[in-house]
């Protein structure tokens, strides 16, 4: 199928060139939630020193538990929806505590695929994007995450329309979209897709002329909307 070749072509290129970089992120299910939730709606400087100011803020996880949502939220101040997402952070342990008995989402290293996304987007902050890094990052499944670069240069290389108003995609997008990866270079392709987002296919303006996959694009020359 012409796609499927267009996919295995653009993950091998793109591989090449940013060698399936992880951004930072963590093996650790819990540490990677809270990693997550500091990116959220901050820029990617801003959330890599929001997650540190966490860390120096409670440097063990039984110190965070102790501390009430006001002191979270004035540890990570600096990234933006601190109030929430410092509520979120105290209901997700509360969570962890009630279902494994300890601050620790490990077990869901045994869970079933469709079991631990369909917990994770239970838990405040997490939707089906956050579950799927989860999954992806810390729990070695083979999910396709779909973050704001993976869906903006997934239209330009015309393997998804959205199906909303408003061009985000819906959680339904997300499913074909990644139902258009093959499992093996889900992994792959989503990070290094990030790379590409961040250096070349930003929103604003993209630099196809130093884009890895130019010959790839069928919207090279084309001016892009999203
Ligand atoms: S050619 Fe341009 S629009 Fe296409 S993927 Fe590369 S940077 Fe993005």
């Amino acid at each position: 199928m012409k796609s499927t070749i267009s996919v295995r072509e653009v993950a091998s290129a793109l591989s090449l060139k940013y060698k399936d970089f992880a951004h930072g992120n963590k093996s650790d299910p819990l540490e990677e939630i809270l990693f997550i939730l500091c990116s959220v709606k901050t820029a990617e400087k801003g959330y890599q020193r929001t997650y540190k100011a966490l860390k120096w803020a409670f440097p063990t996880r039984s110190a965070l538990a102790r501390a009430s949502v006001d002191a979270i939220a004035e540890a990570i101040r600096g990234g933006g929806l601190s109030n929430n997402k410092a509520r979120s952070i105290r209901i997700i342990l509360n969570r962890a505590m009630d279902q494994f008995g300890s601050l620790t989402m490990a077990p869901l290293r045994r869970w079933p695929t469709a079991e631990c996304e369909a917990f994770l987007t239970s838990l405040p902050g997490v939707g089906k994007k956050v579950a799927r890094c989860v999954m992806m990052y810390s729990l070695g499944r083979e999910v396709f995450p779909v973050d704001t670069h993976c869906w903006r240069i997934g239209r330009r290389l015309g393997w998804v329309r959205p199906t909303t108003k408003d061009g985000r995609p819906s959680p339904l997008d997300m499913d074909r979209l990644q139902a258009k990866i093959p499992l093996h270079l889900r992994f792959s392709l989503h990070v290094n897709m990030v790379s590409l987002g961040r250096e070349l296919c930003t929103s604003g303006k993209p630099r196809c002329s130093e884009c890895p996959i130019a010959h790839l694009c069928p919207r090279i020359g084309v001016s892009p909307k999203h």
